[in-house]
């Protein structure tokens, strides 16, 4: 079999700094990129450090970030006693600009939670006032009839509930992907496919060395673990804190865009102790999402789903909206949440010297990014790093036109350009070849990478008809073999015979 890791640098090398020289020198690196590692390295990009990105899988927001609810959250659910709760509803303020900035999918559609039984407008009378006492803006509580008024596809049983109007959605793989473009036009450097599998400290030089699991190397300053659901692996190869992260798994079921039940709100339960229980989310692509649970697993890489949970999670969302069907579920997933204890552990080590843990970044780690961006530039700085703000920073990534977005007029200009935008690859999302190929070069070059860029294989027939068509593509444009495509990386080959 060949060796797909290099080729993957040859494939992308026109890309701006992807690949610079092994044993080169950084002032920061940030081991994991999902929504947490992503941000920190936008932020650090504003300065005149070298940061590096060290990702094991195959593309960035493979882990966690992938497979989440998309919510940006309303600031009432937790305490702010918890960091997680004041890095909350300060991220949340900072998605207005971002989006701005980095035109990633997001609405503010508001929040709503449903109380279905008179005494649960206990609890939420409680989610209200911590939501005032933690400066949400204009939440309030909310009669039968308002809460009706804002939402009319509620069960008619609905007693009350909540309203928080900040709250909003976002496509979470667009948010890390154009985070991590953002950071890279700015000089970050990536490199993926680098499971950091060991470390060494040089005490006189102050210089980590950190190790892939094919042996290459890169040396810095500063370490930031990042790492998710594997930061108990990650600090211990660092001589960082002992600690222990769980898995605990959320399943969805995925409803079609036609479906009849999507409310224009992100709808709530009355929360339990353990979770906020199972939502109906209107995704701002314009599916609907029912789910999650949340169950604890012994295993990282468990992401099956279960047909006894989605019979529970269909039937709490038809409490919820009763116009959701099993006719429009297209399919299920689960995601995974790295719990460690009641709140996020963003702290300096106290064992390991320049290393600075991101750990157990659960709910409400999306929303939360931005800020988490913004603490660990904070706490760096507090150890030493010396932070000097670049004066050419830009903050914009490149705004790409999508063929289901634009009119028929600005599409037949984009094929007299270039034909490859007239050929529809995913009928059901309406994405060109012209898509495809610009996810390919901007470094996607897996299925799955490909489907978080572009939303080709997440319509209808979840990729049964444009699969094999963006497989030749990938074989066209990296030069990659029939047997070489994967879905998510190396471990997840496809083809067993060529196309
Ligand atoms: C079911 C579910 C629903 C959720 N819903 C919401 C929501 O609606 N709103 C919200 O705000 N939050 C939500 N969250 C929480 C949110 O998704 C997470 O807090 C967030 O994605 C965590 O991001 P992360 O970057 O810390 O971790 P990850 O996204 O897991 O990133 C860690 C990265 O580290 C990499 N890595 C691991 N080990 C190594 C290694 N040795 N070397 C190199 N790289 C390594 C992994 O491959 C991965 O890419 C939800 C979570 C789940 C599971």
């Amino acid at each position: 079999m060949k060796n797909l890791r290099g080729r993957r640098f040859n494939m992308i090398s026109y890309l701006p700094n992807l690949n610079p020289p092994d044993g080169g020198d950084y002032d920061a690196a940030i081991i994991g990129c999902g929504v947490s590692g992503a941000n920190i390295a936008r932020r650090l990009s504003a300065y005149q450090i070298r940061t590096v990105v060290l990702e094991k899988a195959a593309d960035v927001s493979f882990g966690t970030s992938k497979s989440n609810s998309g919510i940006v959250h309303g600031g009432f659910h937790h305490n702010k006693k918890y960091l997680k709760a004041r890095l909350e509803i300060q991220g949340s303020l900072m998605f207005d600009q971002l989006h701005r900035e980095l035109d990633f999918p997001f609405k503010r559609c508001g929040i709503i939670v449903a109380a279905l039984h008179e005494d649960e407008m206990k609890a939420v009378e409680q989610l209200y006032f911590q939501g005032v006492e933690n400066g949400v803006i204009g939440i309030e509580i909310c009669s039968r009839e308002r809460i009706l008024e804002l939402e009319p596809k509620l069960n008619y049983d609905v007693v009350g509930g909540l309203y928080a109007p900040g709250g909003g959605m976002i496509e979470p793989y667009r948010f890390v992907f154009a985070l991590v473009e953002s950071a890279m036009k700015n000089g970050v450097h990536l490199f993926t496919n680098f499971k950091v599998e060991a470390a060494g400290r040089d005490e006189g030089a102050g210089l980590w060395t950190v190790q892939s699991a094919d042996g290459r190397k890169i040396r810095s300053r500063y370490v930031i673990n990042s790492s998710g659901l594997f930061a108990d692996e990650v600090s211990r190869i660092f001589g960082g804190e002992e600690f222990s992260i769980k898995a605990r798994k959320g399943e969805y079921y995925l409803m079609d865009k036609q479906t009849r039940a999507r409310p224009g709100r992100v709808v709530f339960p009355v929360p339990t102790a353990l979770s906020k229980g199972m939502l109906v989310i209107p995704t701002v692509e314009g599916t609907v999402l029912v789910g999650p649970t949340a169950d604890n697993t012994e295993n990282k890489y468990d992401y099956g789903t279960t047909t006894n949970r989605l019979e529970q999670i269909l039937d709490s969302g038809k409490n919820m909206i009763p116009s959701l069907s099993r006719n429009d579920v297209i399919t299920s997933f689960a995601g995974l949440r790295p719990f460690l204890e009641e709140d996020f552990y963003i702290e300096a080590s106290k064992k390991a010297p320049a290393f600075v843990q991101v750990a157990g970044i659960q709910s409400p780690g999306l929303t939360a990014s931005p800020a988490i961006g913004e603490y660990v530039k904070d706490l760096l700085k507090g150890i030493g790093l010396e932070l000097t703000e670049k004066s050419a920073w830009d903050p914009y990534v490149e705004v790409r036109p999508r063929t289901r977005e634009i009119s028929p007029f600005q599409l037949d200009e984009l094929i007299a350009q270039d034909p490859a935008w007239g050929n529809m690859v995913c009928r059901c999302e309406k994405v060109s070849e012209a898509e495809i190929v610009q996810a390919i070069r901007q470094g996607h070059y897996t299925l799955d990478g490909i489907k978080y860029f572009t939303r080709s294989q997440m319509g209808r027939c979840q990729g049964g008809f444009c699969t094999y068509k963006i497989i030749k593509i990938i074989m066209r444009e990296t030069g990659l073999s029939w047997d070489e495509v994967s879905k998510h990386g190396d471990a997840s080959r496809l083809l067993e015979a060529e196309l």
